[in-house]
């Protein structure tokens, strides 16, 4: 609903983190990021795949990096090795020391990190709802998101009020957002935008 008064309730982005809305990279309609809800907290939590228009399965798949960093026992050298990630769980890795050549059987430090995949095929999404305006890049996570911002350049009356717990999200939103002169333009790429 948009009115001439906009107050601001809203803290985190995070608020808005539930579904992102991404282009789909199978058959590029609108899609969505839905959270789990595995974890309470958002960083933490993790997000399943949904296109309603052509059901391609894309997952999250979670793949280590194994590491060693170790004085060689043989040569002075300093044993620096990385793994790119793999789905593969080893207990040990075979290293050869830049110095002496010698192959070094190690038990690794392991790192988790997780990749989308559809096929066997890293994949990256982009954000559906991203535009440019005028030297900068104006975006949001969901519609609901956009109609947050949306209100907020509609309201001719932007209430601060003061609260106890800091910042609140509008106090982070970019300059070219909250300048009144953009409000016209800004609000006519947000209604393309909706329409898309
Ligand atoms: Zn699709
Ligand atoms: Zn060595």
């Amino acid at each position: 609903m948009k009115t001439n008064r906009f107050r601001p309730t809203i803290k985190w982005l995070d608020y808005f983190k539930d579904i992102i809305n991404v282009h789909c990279p199978n058959c590029n309609k609108k899609a969505q990021l839905l959270r789990k809800f595995d974890d309470q907290i958002i960083y933490r939590d993790s997000y399943e795949f949904q296109c309603n228009n052509c059901y391609v399965e894309i997952k999250e798949i979670e793949k280590f990096i194994y590491k060693v960093n170790r004085n060689c026992p043989f040569c002075p050298e300093v044993i620096h090795y990385k793994s790119t990630p793999t789905v593969k769980i080893k207990k040990e890795v075979e290293v050869i020391c830049k110095g002496c050549k010698e192959k070094i059987r190690y038990i690794p430090k392991v790192e988790s990190v997780y990749d989308w995949m559809q096929k066997g095929e890293n994949v990256e999404f982009f954000y559906w709802f991203i535009e440019e305006f005028r030297g900068n890049i104006f975006w949001a996570l969901n519609d609901k998101h956009l109609e947050y911002l949306e209100n907020f350049v509609f309201a001719k009356l932007r209430q601060r009020t003061i609260e106890p717990y800091g910042m609140m999200l509008i106090d982070k939103l970019p300059q070219f957002i909250k300048d009144k002169k953009n409000r016209g333009e800004l609000l006519k790429l947000i209604s393309k935008m909706k329409e898309k």
